[in-house]
């Protein structure tokens, strides 16, 4: 069985899905989990999460590590791929499925949204398929057979974070019916094989985060230490996002970017004359990380104040 021994303290990884160019949201997040690895000594890893074919953009990838390179991050070890990688989260599968956690599930999206029960947000799954027995095949989703029972851990910046993932979000799908293994697996997966030890990333992921532990157990994998990031919202308090259309990064002002980012970040402020290059600017924010000022924050307004 594995154990926590098996994460390499302080190994962080950036993770973006290739569905648009760096936004300063995305940089936030990715500053937010270099300084913090690099600043304990700890390696940093990038991983293109390019499972989900139908909404990723045609070159977003290579926009996406373009505008790391020019911001100057670094990465340790060669960029990991989600879609080279089916045969870990098959055999992820193949363990729930021995155990007892994994039922086909043939649903519609529409008959959910109808027969839908409690749940924050999104209705959760009432079960339907769960006891049918039904035998998996194409057109059909899998689920994961949740447990009833608060699932909690403890996030560096937000607290205890206690979740019923049975009753809030119910039995979720970790292979979707048109074949592609869904996010909450592959991550999981991923994040255990490559020994993640800290997960640094936005607060819009701190729902799914009871959710991954509660794979991660069912796998026999060990838990990283979790550290959600406020999130950059613009003015009328939604997350800026590519699909809300935020403005891709424009690599030729990577230092004004970092300096901008940093701000957000509640980090010691700086000006952009003091640095020669991005590689200075690194050098000067290192050691001067410091996750204090983001203590129990969820959100930063993109204009700079804090908004809550
Ligand atoms: N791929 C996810 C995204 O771009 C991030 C996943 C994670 O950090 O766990 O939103």
């Amino acid at each position: 069985m594995s154990t926590t021994a098996d994460l390499r303290p302080h190994r962080g990884r950036f993770a973006p899905s290739p569905t648009g160019p760096l936004h300063l949201g995305s940089l936030v997040a990715a500053m937010g989990s270099y300084l913090q690895s690099r600043h304990h000594g700890g390696e940093w890893l990038l991983r293109i999460e390019d499972l989900d074919s139908p909404r990723e953009v045609e070159g977003a990838s290579g926009w996406i590590i373009n505008s790391l390179e020019s911001h100057g991050f670094e990465w340790d070890q060669e960029i990991t791929w989600q879609s080279e990688r089916s045969k870990l989260y098959e055999r992820a599968l193949m363990h729930l499925g021995k155990t007892g956690r994994l039922f086909a599930c043939r649903c519609s999206r529409r008959t959910l949204r109808e027969s839908g029960s409690a749940g924050r947000g999104t209705p959760a799954y009432p079960g339907t398929c769960r006891h049918l027995g039904l035998r998996d095949q194409s057109g059909m989703s899998l689920r994961f057979l949740t447990r009833p029972g608060d699932v909690c851990f403890e996030d560096a910046l937000q607290g205890r974070i206690c979740e019923d993932v049975a009753r809030e979000c119910g039995d979720f799908v970790v292979r979707r019916k048109d074949g592609l293994f869904a996010y909450q697996l592959a991550v999981v997966v991923d994040d255990a094989s490559q020994m993640i030890g800290e997960v640094v990333r936005g607060c819009d992921l701190l729902e799914s985060t009871p959710r991954q532990i509660q794979l991660q157990q069912a796998l026999d994998l060990p838990a990283p230490a979790y550290i959600h990031l406020p999130l950059v919202v613009a003015r009328n308090d939604e997350k800026i996002s590519k699909q809300n259309g935020a403005a891709g990064l424009d690599d030729a002002r990577a230092l004004g970017n970092l300096i901008a980012a940093h701000r957000l970040l509640g980090q010691e402020p700086a000006k952009e004359k003091d640095f020669d290059s991005v590689a200075d600017f690194w050098a000067w924010a290192v050691p001067r990380w410091d996750l204090k000022p983001l203590l129990g924050r969820r959100k930063i307004a993109a204009a700079g104040a804090e908004v809550n």
